[in-house]
């Protein structure tokens, strides 16, 4: 070691900056009047604070770690004296002013080493990493080798030439990191290599050290790159940088000494259980990154611990770790040090979680009384836990991601390609797990759908086809994965990269954030305990929403009762007619020339929907079944290829150029905007009689066996008042009709669908025809727009992206266009019949941001997917607590 280097190091920059040639200090001792006197060198300036009890300091102006310190401080827990650096001072430091470094290290003992680590206001924004063993220099070196050896001394030395070369003076790092020598010998090498890349010595004053270390990190902050990732985790453009200085307790010398790390959860479950390891004559995370050599903390099978090395300093440790779970009223994680056989609390930072863990360790904090319940569902993020209903990629597996689409229905599906529904069918037959792959789904897919274990498609958005049915049944789905060649015919998927699949060839969908995987990676399993239903108690006790969920299936109805939905708030009966015995019926019934063709046709089709609904009613056992009336463009039902065709012309005993014709004399030019909905029910008036007599014959079966049912019917795409007088007066007709030939009584309510404009601007007229609407956000997005649904895929990320929309609006309602339409229909509805039950039941019914406009628009239930109404229930739980002033804590 060169006797030179002593006092050196006072340079030149590189980047023009003022180099720091503050001089040594000369270090104050410590003595009891301490405290006193360095907040009173500090005073001078109010950015610069010695951390106690009553120090001014907050995380939005010095951020979470400086705040939790002197919570730690306040705790009296053994801290090693520390100064906090407020955003103000770090904005200043970067840009080239630098505060009294005299003043600063005057704070600390005279020998003491420093480190200084980030205080970001959410420790999630990261920051800089932390920069140890400040102070070291070659004279420092030869006293600590008296004290506690030449290699321990050389050890933290090295690491801290290793920290400045590569992050403070941003030197090559493979030059540092491929030192392999250790002690005395790897740090000549460094050493040399710094004074040979930065063509300066190393330097050896503690002022010039730890105000390089300062500006490198302010500097890096406020760099564009840092500037990106903090703002893609959410934090905002302007957000701050605080920085803390503290005096280092060696975890190196005599006696016991080491350092590590510990809390008291499981990081992926949540359960308690003490974690962490411990390494003697180590610092920093050293106990973690050699795990080989390090101790585990309690008496374990495995290995020594540090509960048989030093017992008291164990319990001590468990003793502070259990203080600051209560007081802090978090899970934290602790580093340490031991020093001579005493413990020094170094750094407390939130635990990490998954969400699976951090659901439990709200609720175990609730239920030790650490936190209310009600703080417990505010530690939920809504969103979060529809994670837990699903199985999902495991966050630590290794992805190879070769498309993404618009994540439509959450979860991860594993399984093999397949291009067609048959397929499908086919290899759930053979009890092998597919995805089905299309260019775009139709509801001749449903049969497929309910095969394949996940479902790709090229076109589509949050509410098309695949996207709606993907997640009423709980199934995996990427939609409009345009990116990716979808060769359909040749039975190739071609990745974004090139990458062709085939048949059979395995793939993964993460349906929670779009992407398409290459072959199976690990995944977790959905998280149903009970710590999840004694949360979702506790939001149901604190909202004031009602949740229903949309179902069409007893397996929907079954889920949604599962997740404690408070009714069917939709019941799409279109669906219920894929299935092949039914399809060629309801074909007969599109193909009837006459009045008792259709009647004929449709007399096969009524016991089929009363099985339906009877069973519907039976899941629901008394819940309000809302089931709306036939919808879809009827030329849906129709073939669209020669073979089906020619099925349909055998079974009509019709030539195929009758059916042909037949068909395409039904086809529309927009069938979205054609013969749909109350249209239908208004031309061909047979089907919803059918469907009424089906209804209320199911609602006397069920009736008859368990709690008394009040069906809800429900007219869809309705526009004009008339609409629902001529529809209500058939119905009403049926009704009779059913009571009289049963010789019972029953009631019902008819509703109307507010999806069209024109449904919500005259919903003072309309209202007092029936006794609730509800409003279909899908379709009034797509009117409101002028934007078809299944199209919208193609460009909808360009529009996102470009900031033509803030959000996909068939994902968030748009509340200023759309809203309005909504916010309008409801006001005009209540005006003229008060009593009206209100309700949304498009996809954005189970989307947190929504639910809050449709509760201060006056609605009374929102429904959604059975799969999303967990998270609307928790959605709704924190809107009605923040207008209590139960807030979310910030985050330690
Ligand atoms: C809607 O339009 O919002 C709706 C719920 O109906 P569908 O999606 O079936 O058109
Ligand atoms: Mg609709």
């Amino acid at each position: 070691m060169s006797a030179e280097r002593a006092g050196g190091g006072q340079g030149r920059r590189r980047d023009g900056f003022p180099s720091c040639h503050t001089g040594v200090t000369a270090y104050a001792a410590r003595g009891p009047a301490k405290d006193a006197a360095v907040q009173k060198a500090l005073s001078h300036d109010r950015d610069i604070t010695l951390i106690t009890p009553s120090a001014p300091m907050k995380a939005p102006t010095h951020g979470g770690r400086a705040k939790c310190l002197q919570r730690l401080v306040r705790l009296e827990l053994p801290v090693p004296r520390t100064v906090a650096l407020s955003f103000d001072a770090v904005h200043r430091i970067a840009s080239g002013d630098l505060p009294d470094m005299n003043g600063l290290l005057s704070s600390f003992d005279e020998d003491a080493l420093l480190c200084v680590r980030p205080s970001s206001e959410d420790p999630d924004w990261g920051g800089p990493s932390a920069i140890l063993n400040i102070g070291m220099n070659d004279a420092r070196y030869v006293a600590l080798s008296d004290e506690i050896g030449h290699e321990a001394a050389a050890a933290l030395y090295l690491r801290f030439v290793q920290a400045y070369a590569i992050h403070v003076a941003r030197l090559d790092p493979d030059q540092f990191d491929e030192i392999d020598e250790t002690g005395q010998a790897g740090l000549s090498a460094a050493l040399g290599a710094y004074e040979e890349e930065a063509e300066e010595p190393f330097p050896q004053d503690p002022a010039v050290q730890l105000c390089e270390v300062l500006r490198s990190m302010a500097r890096a902050w406020e760099g564009t790159t840092a500037r990106l990732l903090r703002q893609a985790k959410g934090a905002p453009v302007d957000a701050g940088l605080g920085l803390v200085v503290q005096e280092m307790a060696l975890g190196i010398g005599r006696g016991e000494c080491g350092s590590g790390v510990l809390h008291l959860v499981n990081t992926e479950t949540g359960q308690p259980q003490l974690t962490g390891r411990y390494l003697s004559q180590s610092q920093g995370r050293d106990a973690l990154r050699q795990r080989h050599r390090s101790l585990y903390l309690e008496r374990d099978p495995r290995g020594p611990s540090l509960q048989d090395k030093a017992p008291e300093a164990f319990e001590q440790l468990i003793e502070y770790a259990h203080l600051m779970r209560r007081r802090l009223r978090e899970e934290m994680q602790i580093e340490f040090t031991i020093r001579g056989g005493a413990v020094h609390i170094l750094d407390g930072v939130r635990v990490e979680r998954s969400s699976r863990a951090a659901l439990r360790i709200a609720v175990r904090m609730a239920e030790d009384g650490i936190i209310s319940e009600q703080e417990a569902v505010m530690r939920i993020e809504p969103r979060a836990i529809s994670e837990l209903l699903h199985r999902q990629v495991a966050p630590n597996a290794q992805r190879v991601v070769i498309g993404r689409g618009i994540a439509a229905s959450p979860g991860a599906a594993t399984g093999r390609i397949v291009f067609s529904s048959a397929e499908a069918q086919a290899s759930a037959a053979r009890g092998e797990a597919c995805i089905l792959v299309r260019r775009e789904t139709s509801p001749e897919d449903i049969r497929g759908m309910h095969a394949a274990v996940g479902v790709l498609t090229e076109r589509g958005g949050m509410t098309s086809h695949a996207a709606v049915i993907g997640r009423g049944l709980g199934l995996p789905c990427v939609v409009g994965a345009a990116r990716m060649n979808f060769e359909i015919h040749k039975k190739t998927l071609v990745g974004e990269r090139g990458r062709v699949f085939r048949e059979g060839d395995v793939i993964t969908l993460d349906g929670t954030s779009g992407a398409v995987l290459e072959g199976s990676p690990e995944t977790v399993e959905a998280a149903l305990d009970d710590a999840f239903q004694t949360l979702m108690g506790w939001a149901d006790a604190a909202r004031d929403i009602d949740i229903r969920a949309n179902a069409d299936t007893p397996a929907d109805a079954n889920t949604a009762r599962r997740f404690s939905a408070q009714g069917i708030g939709l019941c799409r009966t279109e669906h219920m007619f894929f299935d092949a015995e039914r399809i060629t019926p309801m074909r007969e019934m599109i193909f009837a020339d006459t009045p008792e063709d259709r009647q004929a046709a449709l007399a096969v089709l009524l016991p089929m929907q009363r099985a339906d609904f009877t069973e519907l009613f039976r899941i629901m056992e008394g819940l309000p079944v809302c089931i709306r009336l036939f919808d879809p463009p009827l030329h849906e039902f129709l073939p669209q290829d020669r073979a089906g065709l020619r099925d349909l012309a055998e079974a009509l005993d019709l030539p195929v150029s009758d059916v042909t014709r037949r068909v395409e004399s039904l086809a529309e030019y927009n069938p979205m905007l054609g013969l749909r909905g109350v249209r239908l029910g208004i031309t061909v008036p047979e089907i919803y009689d059918m469907q009424a007599r089906a209804i209320f014959e199911a609602t006397l079966d069920a009736s008859r066996e368990g709690a008394p049912v009040v069906p809800e019917i429900m007219l869809p795409l309705v526009s004009a008042r008339r609409e629902v007088e001529l529809v209500r007066t058939r119905i009403d007709a049926v009704a009779a009709a059913v009571r009289a030939e049963r010789g019972r009584s029953f009631t019902y309510r008819l509703g109307v669908m507010a999806e069209t404009p024109r449904a919500c601007l005259r919903a003072d007229e309309i209202a007092p025809h029936c006794q609730f609407l509800s409003f279909g956000t899908n379709d009034l997005t797509q009117m409101t727009y002028g934007l078809s649904r299944d199209d919208a895929g193609r460009f909808m990320s360009d529009y996102v992206q470009q900031g033509v929309f803030s959000e996909d609006p068939f994902h968030v309602l748009d509340v200023d266009g759309v809203g309005e339409l909504v916010a309008t229909g409801a006001h005009r509805a209540r005006a003229t019949t008060p009593g009206i039950t209100l309700s949304i039941c498009g996809e954005h019914g189970g989307n947190p941001e929504s639910i809050a406009f449709c509760r201060d628009v006056g609605m009374d239930y929102v429904s959604c997917s059975p799969f999303r109404v967990p998270v609307a229930r928790l959605a709704a739980a924190h809107i009605a607590l923040r207008e209590t002033g139960v807030q979310r804590p910030a985050r330690l």
